[in-house]
């Protein structure tokens, strides 16, 4: 009897998360997926993306990559020459500080400079363990295990956070909270399709202001109150730069 009600119990929001991700599917495709990725990379490469967009930060860490020829030589660098190195990314002075200390914790506890022992770690366990270090706040740490370390956690950004608030598969005031959320209720495997879907709906359809409800797939489900169904008659003249590059996909 136990079994048969456990079978019952079936997850509501899991079950909408997956009937969503189908429809982004259908829209979108199953976006192209780097499963090569050094988590180490990505730490660096989302370090740098903070306040800035995907093209300046992507500049910033292909500096870094041709500067250095590893972590060791980044590690014994002045603080000045890799803030110069980053700048076009924003906040260099900030986000040097965060990369070398970083480095030199890691170096501490592993002797190494990589990121490969956190693919034993539970997904809490490794979050627990980046989240600790200064200027490494969940969402990087997100991206490290979705990005580097192939686990499936939908790290949340601010279109993530707007567009799936407004499908009402979470009610959250700040992107943390909606991460915790998400995480409890994701199925497994979906997590980088969905991420990266929700991040173009967000960037094309799914906008802040003005959301073009009348042309986006999930609007028969979605439970947002305000729903822009009018379609405008003039075309927007600006289309959208660039919504297709994914940093993280690329480093
Ligand atoms: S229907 Fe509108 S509010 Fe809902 S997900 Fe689509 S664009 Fe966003």
């Amino acid at each position: 009897m136990a079994v048969k009600s456990k079978e019952l119990a079936s997850d509501l929001t899991a079950d909408f998360i997956l009937k969503v991700n189908n429809i982004l599917l259908k829209k979108f495709g199953k976006p192209p997926r780097n499963f090569n990725s050094n988590p180490l990379d990505i730490l660096v490469a989302t370090i740098l993306s903070q306040n800035t967009n995907d093209l300046n930060s992507h500049k910033a860490f292909v500096n870094l990559k041709n500067e250095f020829q590893n972590y060791d030589e980044l590690i014994e660098a002045d603080l000045r020459q890799i803030e110069k190195l980053i700048r076009i990314a924003g906040l260099g002075k900030q986000k040097a500080r965060t990369i070398k200390k970083f480095l030199i914790s890691l170096k501490k506890k592993n002797k190494k400079l990589d990121l490969d022992f956190l693919k034993n770690y539970s997904i809490d366990e490794a979050l627990d363990f980046l989240v600790k270090h200064d200027g490494i706040g969940i969402k990087t740490a997100a991206c490290v295990l979705l990005f580097g370390l192939n686990k499936n956690v939908c790290p949340v950004d601010t279109h993530v956070h707007r567009v799936i608030n407004r499908l009402g598969i979470v009610k959250t005031k700040n992107r943390d909270k909606t991460f915790e959320e998400l995480k409890k209720h994701l199925p497994n495997g979906i997590a980088h399709e969905f991420h990266t879907n929700l991040i173009k709906l967000g960037r094309i359809i799914c906008l802040s202001q003005n959301p073009k409800c009348y042309e986006c797939p999930l609007k028969k489900l979605c439970l947002y109150e305000h729903k822009n169904l009018e379609k405008p008659k003039m075309k927007n003249k600006a289309p959208t730069k660039n919504s297709d590059f994914m940093l993280l996909d690329s480093v």
